[in-house]
């Protein structure tokens, strides 16, 4: 999956074009099934994504002190989950939405995270194949470390 991917809005104003990370996660944390109405199916764009329409119509959404929410001012279409470049992501990271993508040949849900934030009336099939993390999980992969 290292080919450009092409992804679109919903209006089709915005227009991106990136290279993939292998795997697709679902994040249950109640800030993604607000902005969503319920988990965020999402991938991981190797570096920058590249805007190549639109780029006057995204509006961005502070959602905490690390990151930010992209979405299409036309349509309202959510584009992508940024996180700010730090200490651990110089380059940030951009996790795009799987829903503007036209090709999904590859997608591979593979994780899901903040799983302790599904409130229980949902649950999808095989789960047994995927790695599964709790809020406590993913705040303890991205602590700084704080020795050495
Ligand atoms: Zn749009
Ligand atoms: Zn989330």
């Amino acid at each position: 999956m290292s080919a450009l991917k092409a992804a679109a809005c919903l209006c089709g104003t915005v227009k991106m074009s990136m290279t993939l990370k292998p795997g697709l996660g679902a994040c249950h944390c109640s800030s993604c099934r607000r902005w969503c109405g319920g988990p965020l199916m999402s991938v991981h764009a190797e570096g920058a994504v590249e805007v190549t329409a639109g780029a006057d119509a995204i509006k961005t959404y502070a959602s905490s002190d690390w990151a930010e929410r992209a979405f299409c001012g036309e349509c309202g279409s959510g584009l992508y989950y940024r996180l700010l470049p730090s200490e651990h992501f110089p380059q940030g990271e951009y996790i795009v939405s799987a829903g503007l993508f036209d090709d999904q040949t590859g997608f591979n849900f593979d994780h899901e995270v903040f799983v302790d934030g599904n409130p229980g009336w949902y649950s999808f099939s095989g789960e047994e194949n995927r790695n599964r993390m709790t809020e406590a999980d993913v705040f303890a992969m991205f602590a700084p470390k704080e020795e050495g």
